[in-house]
């Protein structure tokens, strides 16, 4: 059985970024050592033309092989932080993969492989992605921006640890190749680059190389189990629903580009996968489980109150919300005491949703003193506090929780209550729960 990481509540992969992020290329947040990308360059170079040319090249049929015809790697020292691409110059097929990028996602999949087997929750990573996305030194009172292993506070001491270490090859290496096997595809299909053209030919190619880099996996007998970090991470980076305050706005900002989010090819992976699962050395059973991963994703694209959270945190976090936490850091438990049967008084438990989206999972603990109520509550990995007071049934309370604050109300009996919230754009909740302790 591949080891397989436990999947990140927040996530927002976009398979379309595969290519991209070139916004990025010319000043990317964090700045690597030059000497440390040269010396790593080299490295990366080596590894990278060990699969291009005994792992990917034999694996072509001719057909494949002639439309490639001559490849050729390069590993320049900078580059962005996700700058990967494939170029035509004459005869030649040109695949670009920037130490910068290579050493970037390398760190991310080190700080993954470090926080998973030690328990921690990988939402600190996303946490320093929106950091880099939404703030800047100066506003956070540093000089630069820290880099990820830095900011995560992963210490080196303990990174040649074989568990640890299992986890970073199984993440860095599979991820490097599929992005190579990603680049070769759009050689192989002869795409044109992204100068000129429109962005539904964009995403097709995006689409086209996806699926091309899977067939060729299928082939190696691999699965892309770094491909899905990838994604999620350089997804962190980019634009998403969330930095716009309407459907219509984002939905002209997708037309318009050539890398936007969609679902649909998130949908086409996952179907990939599920189609050639019993062509995979770690078994079919694991090609399921990793393609039910990405269908997870895929559901996560769609959802738009996600986005908004996930922008929500990044403009909030700040440099020492980094440290290593627990998966249920912020869950809300049942109290040892059991509190007085009255209501609003106990251990809740029960859901939160919007008309349309899914249920989500909540916890709350509130204490009762006469009219006045304090408690705190947890959802999908979110913890807050609120103050309330009680007239008759109902409480009318004022929430809090990182990145925002708010007022509602809630009523009902002693065992069961109900009540609304109201999103930043505006768009209502409700929730229901039921006493439990
Ligand atoms: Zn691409």
């Amino acid at each position: 059985m591949m080891p397989m990481f436990p999947i990140l509540r927040l996530i927002l992969p976009f398979f379309a970024s595969l290519c991209g992020l070139q916004a990025q290329a010319a000043n990317p947040p964090i700045q690597y050592p030059w000497d440390l990308l040269q010396q790593r360059a080299k490295v990366y170079e080596e590894d990278i033309r060990w699969n291009l040319d005994k792992a990917m090249l034999p694996r072509l049929t001719p057909a494949e092989r002639a439309a490639l015809g001559k490849a050729h790697l390069e590993v320049p020292i900078r580059g962005g932080l996700a700058g990967h691409h494939a170029l035509r110059r004459d005869k030649l097929g040109v695949i670009v993969m920037p130490a910068e990028s290579v050493r970037f996602f390398s760190d991310l999949c080190t700080a993954t492989a470090w926080l998973a087997a030690r328990g921690y929750s990988l939402s600190t990573i996303t946490d320093y992605l929106g950091m880099l996305k939404y703030s800047d030194p100066k506003s956070l009172g540093l000089l630069r921006m820290p880099l990820p292993l830095d900011a995560l506070s992963i210490p080196e001491a303990e990174l040649s640890d074989s568990g640890v270490e299992s986890r970073r090859s199984a993440c860095f290496s599979t991820g490097v190749v599929f992005i190579l096997a990603h680049e070769i595809g759009h050689l192989v299909l002869g795409h044109r680059g992204y100068e000129g053209i429109g962005s539904i030919e964009a995403q097709d190619n995006e689409a086209a190389a996806d699926a091309f880099a899977l067939e060729l996996f299928s082939r190696m007998g691999d699965l892309p189990l770094g491909a899905l970090y990838y994604f999620t991470y350089a997804s962190h980076l980019e634009t998403h629903r969330g930095d716009y305050g309407s459907n219509a706005a984002w939905r002209a900002h997708v037309r318009d580009t050539t890398h936007p989010i969609s679902p649909a090819r998130v949908e086409a992976l996952k179907a990939g996968l599920k189609r050639r699962a019993s062509r995979f050395a770690a078994g079919r059973a694991a090609a399921l489980t990793l393609a039910d991963e990405v269908g997870v994703i895929a559901d996560a694209l769609t959802d738009t109150e996600l986005h908004q959270l996930i922008r929500l945190q990044g403009e909030t976090v700040r440099p020492y919300m980094l440290a290593p936490r627990r998966t249920d850091f912020w869950q809300v438990r049942p109290p040892a005491k059991r509190l007085p049967s009255i209501p609003f008084s106990g251990y809740y438990e029960g859901w939160l949703g919007y008309d349309a989206g899914e249920r989500i999972p909540t916890q709350l603990v509130m204490h009762r003193d006469g009219n006045r109520v304090s408690g705190r509550y947890s959802y999908a990995g979110i913890g807050g506090s609120f103050t309330g007071l009680v007239k008759g049934q109902t409480m009318s309370y004022r929430w809090r929780q990182p990145g925002g604050s708010g007022k509602s109300q809630m009523s009902g009996s002693a065992d069961s209550l109900r009540g609304s919230f109201e999103a930043r754009d505006g768009s209502r909740g409700i929730f229901e729960i039921r006493r439990r302790l």
